[in-house]
């Protein structure tokens, strides 16, 4: 009989032994199962990553990473030991080909992002830009993006524990790096969530609000749970979703007995006004999901809220496969009772084009997964098309496959069109990366790039700081 493209198997999840890394032989599992520890312990930068790992390392990685964080990389570096012990999880630094599994390992390669990762040719899209959404020009209040009718995402503070390369909000989010500054709030912070929640009042079109930033877990806990207590004041919200990778990155912190005690305060509140609680987690590999990050995630349901949901970014070399989509949602929903929802196509923002996808292979890999999971828990392959919003894949209208261009239509109005009569019939467009096109379509955008700025006909310049 000839086997299935995907066969199921049920993983058991794994911690993998930080003890096997030199930096943390002697750390014990009440210190490792501190968020306090953790945070304490985040490595931010070389000298401190080597620290952990010891000597086992070729030193030309290390070069790799040095050069690209003084070229290339749009976050700084920001690992909390939870984190970074999922990488190469079966390997201890000693152990030789230690070096190559670090490169090869999908957490490494969009956590800790080294210079020969990025494409030599084409580093950034020319249309590749630092607020890529556009989400600042849709505020209302400053960190309100009002993108959706019925939606906002309110992005209560820039900082997470832990920086992702790829990070769509690298505009805003995290330390500046040698290549791009970040944009600062100019309004103090709780002037700021004070302000939201005055829109919020104002408008009662809005039911729908995504508390975000940066991520949640950087928000004092009592600061968090007095903005979503004031946000379940607000007569219109139906639906309150928390952003927080660090439930899978740090999830000690949402193991905490404070934040566990606040999140079923707010969890009662919300259930007498019919309003739903979910948390929204980032994860991307399957290797990611331990049996802490399980504890973090049946804890907060056992609190009482709505559901955790996992928005997972598709990256190439993390997660570009039918297969390793799989395990990683059957990790999710098996043991961790997390929700695969979505899959996003990386955005464009600079220097990001090894890692984003063509529009057709997210289309292949939609195509590929489904019938596997139940049909609730089959995530969506997005598209977040700048002015649009999110799309499923196969929602294109037209897709030029030459010049990887796809085109897109939307079906409301946004703040900043709603005096444009043509909003509603325009198309939109997406790019693909150019490196994956046929060489009569790279030809096409080097013709471009030539007559529009000469000096950027390479495409390989830094991004502006
Ligand atoms: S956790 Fe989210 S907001 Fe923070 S760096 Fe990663 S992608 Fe960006």
């Amino acid at each position: 009989m000839i086997e299935q493209p995907y066969v199921y198997r049920h993983a058991d999840l794994v911690e993998p032994d930080w003890r096997r890394l030199p930096g943390w032989s002697a750390v014990s599992s009440q210190d490792w199962e501190s968020a306090q520890w953790q945070r304490a312990h985040c490595v931010k930068n070389i000298r401190q990553l080597k620290a952990v790992l010891g000597d086992g390392v070729d030193e030309a990685f290390y070069a790799d990473l040095e050069r690209d964080q003084a070229e290339r990389a749009t976050m700084s570096m920001l690992l909390p030991p939870q984190m970074l012990n999922t990488i190469v999880p079966g390997l201890s630094p000693a152990d030789p080909g230690f070096t190559d599994a670090l490169y090869a390992d999908p957490v490494r390669r969009y956590m800790v992002p080294v210079f020969s990762d990025r494409k030599a040719d084409w580093p950034s899209h020319p249309h590749a830009s630092r607020d890529s959404l556009h989400e600042a020009e849709m505020w209302v209040v400053e960190g309100l993006t009002h993108r959706y009718p019925t939606k906002v995402l309110a992005e209560v503070l820039p900082t997470c524990p832990q920086y992702c390369g790829h990070c769509t909000r690298m505009d805003l989010v995290g330390n500046p790096t040698p290549v791009v500054d970040k944009h600062k709030f100019g309004m103090a912070r709780d002037d700021r969530l004070s302000a939201m929640i005055g829109y919020l009042q104002a408008n009662p079109g809005v039911r729908d609000v995504v508390v975000s930033g940066g991520d949640v877990a950087n928000l004092p806990w009592p600061r968090l749970e007095a903005f979503v207590g004031d946000l379940l004041a607000v007569e219109s919200v139906r639906d309150i979703r928390l952003a927080t990778k660090a439930l899978m990155g740090l999830p000690q912190y949402w193991l905490t007995d404070e934040v566990r005690a606040g999140m079923e305060r707010l969890a009662r509140t919300a259930r007498e006004r019919d309003v739903s609680i979910a948390i929204h987690t980032h994860v991307n590999a399957a290797q990611s999901v331990t049996p802490l990050v399980a504890r973090a995630s049946k804890a907060m349901l056992d609190t009482g809220i709505r559901d955790v949901r996992n928005q997972g970014v598709l990256l190439r070399g993390v997660n570009d496969s039918a297969d390793a989509l799989l395990d990683l949602c059957f990790a999710l929903l098996d043991d961790a009772k997390i929700m695969p929802y979505y899959f996003y196509m990386c955005d464009m923002i600079p220097n990001a084009e090894h890692w984003r996808l063509g529009l057709g292979e997210a289309q292949q890999l939609q195509h590929q997964i489904m019938g596997y999971l139940p049909g609730f828990a089959t995530p969506r392959m997005l598209c977040d098309v700048p002015y649009v919003g999110k799309r499923w894949v196969h929602q294109a209208a037209r897709y030029d496959t030459e010049r990887g261009i796809s085109y897109w239509t939307k079906n409301y109005r946004t703040a900043v069109e709603a005096d444009d009569e043509q909003a509603l019939e325009r198309e939109y467009e997406y790019y693909d990366p150019i490196y994956l096109l046929p060489e009569t379509g790279q030809q096409w955008w080097r013709a471009q790039i030539a007559a529009e700025q000469p000096s950027r006909a390479a495409a390989a310049e830094p991004v502006p700081a």
